[in-house]
């Protein structure tokens, strides 16, 4: 589904667009300015050929797909990788280096699968298979794709390893936010071992020190201008709650 001239939605599941299998993630495509594409997210991993035929229905030709970028290892947002990887014998998988490890091993505690699969949130036949990371990243070092500058922002709290990039293209600034920040300035906070309130709110904090127009989100709606005010609106409310993130 395109959304712009060079961005398009080419998997969503049951907490966004019902576009591909129920349990993945968005998964936000760019085009790189040379041909290339970028994906973000790789979804779960329950039907690649879904996303691809998305990919195809948007005219994003499967060997034009050469880099995924991954926010966290949680199944929905990493479980695809090895297979995109297995059909896209091209594509370059990004991480940076705790999701990375996570990804390479297949951690399924580190990621609180088993307790999911246990609790219903994911279905009991469900396999988290691991992927290889061809390049692990630093954080704010940038990555050059074409014309495409893209800048790892680490953003924990919603998981330990979570980081959101900044995309910054010709003309218009993206932040692909992943499960750090929703549209209306909402956060996921799970029981799960690794979730941090005092980090998700610390990672609120640095996402308001960089400019972005587009919100593109890892579930549930997104905006294409003014997305600033989903930052603002998560402040207004954590300053509410007397927690500034300076007190931690
Ligand atoms: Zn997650």
């Amino acid at each position: 589904m395109r959304i712009d001239d060079r961005v398009a939605l080419v998997g969503s599941g049951f907490l966004g667009f019902d576009l591909t299998d129920a349990f993945d993630c968005h998964m936000w495509a760019f085009e790189t300015g040379d041909g290339g594409w970028v994906l973000f997210d790789a979804g779960a991993g329950r039907d690649v050929d879904r996303v691809l035929a998305v990919c195809e229905r948007d005219g994003i030709e499967p060997d034009r797909i050469r880099d995924l970028v991954l926010t966290h290892a949680h199944g929905d947002h990493s479980g695809g990788a090895s297979h995109l990887r297995e059909r896209l014998p091209h594509l370059r998988v990004h991480a940076l280096p705790r999701t990375a490890e996570i990804v390479t091993t297949g951690d399924e505690d580190a990621i609180s699968l088993t307790a999911a699969r246990a609790a219903g949130i994911y279905p009991l036949d469900y396999v988290y298979t691991p992927c290889p990371v061809d390049e692990v990243h630093t954080a704010g070092a940038e990555l050059r794709l074409g014309d495409l500058v893209l800048t790892p922002i680490p953003t924990p709290g919603h998981s330990h390893d979570h980081h959101s990039w900044l995309v910054a293209a010709p003309g218009k600034r993206y932040l692909v936010s992943g499960d750090a920040l929703f549209a209306g300035g909402r956060l996921a906070l799970q029981s799960i071992w690794d979730c941090s309130v005092t980090d998700a709110i610390a990672s609120v904090e640095r996402l308001a020190e960089h400019e972005f127009d587009a919100l593109l989100p890892g579930h549930f709606v997104f905006t294409m201008d003014g997305a600033r005010r989903h930052v603002d609106a998560a402040l207004e409310v954590i300053a509410r709650l007397g927690c500034p993130a300076s007190i931690f």
